[in-house]
């Protein structure tokens, strides 16, 4: 294995491989990737992988729109499909709630993003198969779909690779040496990679890594399931994402006449041992959910599902970050259950705090300070995953 890198990155899911991408773009390429199992292992390949914009805060919905970019151009930037499928995209809230959507879509519209606030009549006319309400609020966002997390994370390390990047899985780090203040080495089993560069993105496993190193990060691991149900072909054909926070769920379509639907995230659990399945009076309570919101899908099959882990934060926004006195070591962790859309910018914008250079979008307000400070960012709705 290699020994020498400018950097390392530890973890290849997701958020490492588009890091180790940007690094390479920005020409960083003797830097090495290690994964302790195989890319996309972890929460990625668990993941949902919506792509939607509508949050309560700037800096979250310009990553999620300016990386809608980028999977709908991946396979000209890395030469692998993201698997970019345009669904629309539509968002429930109660009337309560309205006030919160108004200044959403307001803040959304002046970044440039196309959504809107639409009345039931749109519904009807858009997404029939819908029931709505005039007790509720609803947003539409046109551009919003869904792609695939192993073809986008392997896409960017197949890309950095072939800019001179090494990746290596089956490799676990044990820790990161620092001597004098800065960054000299990262540690695995068997070997000792000299570096003046590390970038923790471990995923569920971030927080005991840095605290083995004494870097105390809030990061919790919730488990979140995703049931799946194969539709009725001839009464539900297709129907858009949907976030209905009314009835406590977000559900989109897949290929195979398929629906997956995301539910629950208050069950704390170990990242290296946890029930991986789904909870049957979760997936009754899902379903009956979902055909509140699509009476047609009352006629459809449960065929099975998984759980997977959100890391998240008190705030329930990421933290990305460099270490106060340890030079050299970064971290982008804490996606709390909405990273993947992110990821594109995430990874931009941690190459750039990698190399100092000017940053393309703000990203200060993610510092590990802003829990001490009291800084949080904060949602405009009560559910947290809304962020
Ligand atoms: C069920 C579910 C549904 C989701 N739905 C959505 C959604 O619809 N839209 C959205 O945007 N996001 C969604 N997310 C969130 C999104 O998937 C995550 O934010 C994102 O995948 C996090 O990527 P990561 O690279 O930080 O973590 P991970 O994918 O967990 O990657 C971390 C990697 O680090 C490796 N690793 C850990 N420790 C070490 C070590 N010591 N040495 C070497 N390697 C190590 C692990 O093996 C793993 O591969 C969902 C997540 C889940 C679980």
């Amino acid at each position: 294995m290699k020994n020498t890198a400018e950097a390392v990155i530890i973890g290849g899911g997701v958020m490492g491989c588009s890091i180790l991408y940007y690094l390479a773009e920005r020409g960083l390429t003797d830097t090495l990737l290690l994964e302790k199992n195989v890319l996309a292992s972890g929460s990625t390949s668990r993941s949902q992988a919506i792509l939607r914009m509508h949050y309560s805060n700037e800096v979250t919905a310009r990553f999620a729109w300016d990386s809608l970019e980028v999977f709908k151009n991946f396979e000209e930037l890395t030469g692998m499909p993201s698997g970019y499928t345009r669904t629309g995209y539509f968002l429930i809230v109660g009337n309560e709630d309205r006030p919160a959507m108004e200044e959403n879509i307001a803040m959304q519209k002046r970044l440039g993003i196309a959504t809107d606030i639409v009345s039931i009549e749109d519904v009807r006319e858009i997404a029939p198969m819908l029931a709505v309400t005039g007790d509720e609020a609803i947003a539409y966002e046109p551009e919003s779909g869904y792609a695939d997390p192993y073809s986008v994370t392997t896409g960017f390390a197949n890309r950095a690779r072939e800019m001179g990047a090494t990746v290596q899985d089956g490799m676990a780090v044990t820790d990161v040496e620092i001597t004098g203040g800065r960054v000299s080495a990262v540690i695995t089993p068997d070997e000792r990679v000299e570096t003046p560069i590390a970038v923790v993105a471990a995923g569920p496993w971030s927080r005991p890594l840095l605290a083995k190193i004494g870097v105390d990060v809030p990061l919790e691991t919730v488990r979140h399931q995703v049931v799946t149900l194969r539709r009725p072909q001839d009464r539900v054909p297709e129907h858009p994402i949907i976030g209905d926070v009314v009835n406590d769920l977000s559900a989109r379509p897949d290929i195979g006449n398929l629906t997956l639907i995301g539910v629950g995230e208050d069950e704390e659990a170990d990242p290296d041992s946890y029930n991986q399945s789904v909870d049957m009076p979760m997936v009754e309570k899902a379903f009956s959910n979902l055909t509140k919101r699509i009476p047609e899908m009352s006629h459809a099959l449960f065929r099975g599902g998984w759980s997977g882990l959100f890391t998240t934060t008190p705030d329930w926004h990421p933290i990305l970050d460099g270490v106060e006195g340890i030079d050299g070591l970064y971290f982008a962790v804490g996606f709390s259950g909405h990273g993947f859309k992110e990821s594109p910018m995430i990874g931009r914008s941690m190459a750039e705090l990698i190399t100092g250079v000017e940053p393309s979008i703000d990203i200060s307000m993610l510092d590990l300070k802003r829990f001490a400070e009291n800084r949080q960012l904060r949602s405009r709705y009560s559910m947290q995953v809304l962020a």
